[in-house]
């Protein structure tokens, strides 16, 4: 699968760039004649036949193969992490249909430049590979104030918190469910949250306060496990 920022409608045919040429006709070995679906994240998949003299040059759109999904609305607000962990945690989200991504600097975070770049390349390498059909928008990073400030009261947030009191999360989310308008699913960075966010993070309206169990978990770790539940139990 391979995504193109192109529009996608029947009849149409999409230049590919240089690289993308490359990819299909010495990566995967194809050429002229044969087929591939693509994707753009707004107008469901396609089937396009590829079409080239001596490499892939074009695409020729054939069929709709799948139509637009609806996306969840389902925001990952995170403590951004150092490379290798920020790539994991961008593909994991994707994976797990998550919207919107928003880097979130806390106190204790110990990145202060994301690269938004290197992130959409990282959902689009996520998408292509999972066959998601949403690709999740990608936010310049905010300050925590900021963002709970700004953040529409009527979204559950979901406050991932290693000293939150055990207590069974399905039930904790379940309990929500067919009353949110939208789930912002919050993770601490490496050094964890300190007091006076935790505090300020207490006083938030549609709050759920979630364990994901007695062990602390990696910032990135946490988001997968957290993203699993709340697909689990609210997922549309
Ligand atoms: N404060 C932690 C410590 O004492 O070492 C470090 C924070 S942890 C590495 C990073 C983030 O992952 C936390 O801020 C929290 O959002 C999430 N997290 C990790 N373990 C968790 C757990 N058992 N339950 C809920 N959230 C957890």
């Amino acid at each position: 699968r391979l995504f193109v920022d192109a529009p996608l409608d029947a009849g149409g045919r999409i230049a590919l760039e240089r690289e993308q040429g490359h990819y299909l006709g010495n990566v995967l070995r194809l050429g002229a004649g044969d087929s591939i679906l693509v994707f753009n994240g707004h107008d469901g998949e396609w089937r396009a036949q590829i079409e080239g003299r001596k490499r892939p040059e074009h695409l020729a759109l054939t069929e709709q193969t799948r139509p637009q999904e609806t996306p969840c609305d389902l925001h990952l607000l995170f403590a951004p992490l150092k490379h290798a962990r920020l790539d994991y945690m961008v593909q994991k989200a994707v994976e797990m249909g998550a919207s919107l991504l928003a880097p979130t600097l806390t106190q204790f975070t110990q990145v202060s430049r994301v690269n938004t770049e290197r992130m959409r390349a990282n959902a689009i390498e996520a998408a292509e590979q999972c066959g998601i059909l949403n690709l999740p928008g990608i936010d310049e990073p905010q300050p925590l104030a900021r963002r709970l400030s700004e953040r529409d009261g009527q979204r559950l947030l979901i406050f991932c918190d290693e000293a939150a009191p055990q207590a069974d999360p399905l039930a904790a989310l379940g309990a929500e469910a067919g009353k949110i308008k939208g789930l912002d699913v919050l993770i601490g960075p490496e050094g964890g949250f300190s007091e006076e966010e935790r505090a300020l993070l207490l006083r938030q309206p549609r709050l759920v306060r979630l364990s994901l169990g007695p062990r602390i978990l990696r910032a990135d770790t946490a988001a997968v496990a957290a993203l699993a539940l709340v697909q689990a139990a609210l997922g549309d």
